[in-house]
């Protein structure tokens, strides 16, 4: 049976074979994750384009002697190397395969480390090979999509608790309810949150990326949550914006603003349409409002093994999407002073409607 690793390692010999590379030294620790389940923070992995799926001879994993256990366990299917550099240890053997153009991940390869490759490879061609694996990264497998699945399932259903036994309340401060938000998504299955997790209440609900203080949420405020959870890896990113006690009218209207922008941004997330267009179609509903400058930042992003990855969805984005790609849909409409108002699901892209991950309610929250 292959494993989910090795489909992906033969996926990535395909771009090999595109880029005219015989072989790729991979030194990012996420896609060396991606590619052969070893969490630990030294390896390098050795691609070869020539290989196939149980014929992996040239396709080396090294790590250092710490992970000698671990990696044995992790990455069982591929010959192991031990060594303290190991990328440069790989780029030997890979001459000798011999593989004489070999890829680099130039966009991780900091100048020090391309210099000791450089002396490793001799007189093989070094090749830059930027973004490949995070090319097949952006599209999402059925294993991944669980545990993207799971991730927002924590975050869900911790949020549901915290606002069931009426954590979110006047008199508390924003850290207090960022403490148990977080400490109940580990309740509900999670290994952790994905990222710091905001809690921005009245004025401070204004500032996109706001670190929670000691400031106490009061009646009348709006408060905006975001949050995720880690579940094996892959994070979930959700934003919800709920009101203590009854909305002022300029609440009301700057909620549901930011409500039709966001329902549009997921009716235009499909397949093949571009990134760009999807921001667009939010976006134009804010614009229209007069409330143009009050969203100053991108619609969304890809999300997996990283919090932000690729595809980004922003005014100035390029690609277009694909089916399988995990996204944010997070518009915001923010008035300094006052508070400002943030809804964001986590959606997997399809061919038409998309899988929405976060499943909690986008209605106003009167809390
Ligand atoms: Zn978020
Ligand atoms: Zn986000």
């Amino acid at each position: 049976m292959t494993s989910p690793h090795s489909t992906r390692r033969e996926a990535l010999r395909a771009l090999l074979r595109e880029e005219h590379c015989d072989a790729l030294v991979v030194s990012e620790l996420l896609n060396i994750r991606y590619l052969t389940g070893f969490t630990g923070s030294n390896a390098a992995l050795l691609v070869h384009a020539e290989d196939s799926p149980g014929n992996e001879d040239r396709t080396v994993f090294c790590t250092d002697g710490r992970y000698r256990t671990q990696s044995a366990e992790q990455v069982p299917d591929l010959r192991r190397e031990i060594a303290r550099a190991c990328a440069e240890h790989l780029v030997g053997l890979a001459v000798q395969a011999p593989a004489r153009a070999l890829g680099f991940e130039s966009h991780v390869v900091t100048v020090d480390g391309h210099a000791a490759l450089a002396a490793a490879a001799a007189d093989a061609e070094l090749l830059r090979a930027p973004g490949l694996v995070e090319r097949l990264r952006m599209i999402k497998d059925v294993g991944e999509v669980a545990l993207l699945r799971a991730a927002c399932d924590a975050a869900d259903a911790a949020l549901a608790q915290l606002l069931s036994s009426g954590g979110v309340r006047a008199g508390r401060s924003e850290m207090d309810v960022a403490r148990e938000l977080e400490s109940l998504m580990r309740d509900h299955g999670a290994d952790g949150p994905s990222f710091e997790t905001i809690i921005a209440a009245g004025a401070n609900s204004a500032i996109p990326h706001h670190r929670p203080t000691t400031a106490v949420l009061a009646a009348g405020d709006f408060v905006k949550m975001d949050f995720g959870a880690l579940v094996g890896g892959y994070h979930s990113d959700m934003t919800r914006t709920v009101v203590l006690g009854e909305p002022a009218t300029w609440q009301r209207e700057v909620y549901e603003l930011v409500s039709a922008a966001q329902a549009a941004g997921r009716a235009a997330l499909t397949a093949g349409t571009a990134s760009a267009a999807v921001d667009a179609a939010a976006r134009q509903l804010i614009v229209d409002a007069g409330h143009g400058d009050h969203f100053l930042h991108g619609l969304g992003h890809g999300v997996g093994l990283e919090i932000h990855e690729a595809p980004g969805i922003g005014a100035l984005s390029t690609g277009m999407l694909s089916a399988g790609a995990a996204v944010t849909v997070e518009p915001g409409v923010y008035l300094q002073g006052r508070g400002g108002v943030r809804i964001e699901d986590t959606l997997v892209v399809t061919d038409s409607t998309p899988e929405l991950l976060t499943l909690t309610t986008k209605e106003l929250l009167v809390v």
